[in-house]
This record gives C-alpha cells, sequence and structure tokens, in this order.
C-alpha cells in the first residue's frame, strides 16, 4: 500500500491512477524531478509560532540595518552610533535568518540576510574609503 500524494488515501502499490481523485502516479515519477517539495519543519506545539515569528524578524532587522546604512553613508561624517547599529541589526538578523521557519516564509530570510549582508559591506565600504582618504590628506 502506499499514500496518494493528493488525497492522501491508501491505494495498492501498483495503483497508476488514484480512484477517488484521478492522481496520476506514473506521471507524477516521471516530472517528480521537476519540483522540489518541501514541508514545514516540524517543533514541538508552543515553539509553532516561532516558524512565523523568525522569517519575520530577521526581515525587520535586515530592513532596519539597511536603513542605518543609509543614514550612515549620506551623513558626511563617521557617525558611530549608526555604524554601531548596522552591525547590531545585521546580526540580529543573521540569528534570525538561520532558525527554523515555514517554507513559504523563507523568502523573508533570505531577502533580510542579504538586506544586512548588503548594509555590513556598504558600511564597511565607507569605513574603509573614509580611512585612506583621512590617510591621504
Ligand atoms: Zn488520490
Amino acid at each position: 500500500m502506499k499514500k496518494c500524494i493528493r488525497c492522501g488515501r491508501m491505494v495498492p502499490d501498483d495503483t497508476k491512477v488514484c480512484e477517488s481523485c484521478a492522481f496520476d502516479f506514473d506521471e507524477y515519477e516521471k516530472y517528480k524531478h521537476l519540483y522540489v517539495t518541501e514541508e514545514d519543519p516540524i517543533v514541538p506545539e508552543e515553539q509553532q509560532s516561532s516558524l512565523v515569528d523568525n522569517p519575520i524578524l530577521c526581515f525587520i532587522f535586515g530592513i532596519i540595518s539597511f536603513i542605518l546604512m543609509a543614514l550612515f553613508l549620506f551623513h558626511p561624517n563617521i557617525v558611530v552610533i549608526y555604524l554601531l547599529g548596522v552591525f547590531v541589526f545585521a546580526f540580529l538578523a543573521y540569528v534570525f535568518s538561520v532558525k527554523l521557519a515555514k517554507v513559504k516564509l523563507i523568502p523573508f530570510q533570505v531577502v533580510g540576510k542579504w538586506l544586512a549582508n548588503i548594509a555590513v559591506s556598504v558600511s564597511i565600504f565607507k569605513l574603509v574609503f573614509f580611512l585612506i582618504r583621512s590617510i591621504i590628506k
């Protein structure tokens, strides 16, 4: 016996087409490699909400570090509080980007992480640029 992928009913192993929902097993086997089916991570009941919170927090912290990077970049001088903010919020974004999340919300984690990556690299770029310029002067 095997389980029908679409309707979940148990059907004999040699079934080609599901009797109750007409799911085509042959077709599925043929094209299975084309789509990756990922499932949400399994966590205890009391941690279910963290699967939603983790990617959203990662996304929010990524945005905050990105905004602080913009403030840092366009300010004519080096403002330490903005720089620190970039690193702190980027770090928080990284922390939440490696935690478990619902499959549908993983894009939020990816975007949050990349916003943090860009924020950190641009900030370091300005810092190095500023240092070199002050040495040359
Ligand atoms: Zn079925």
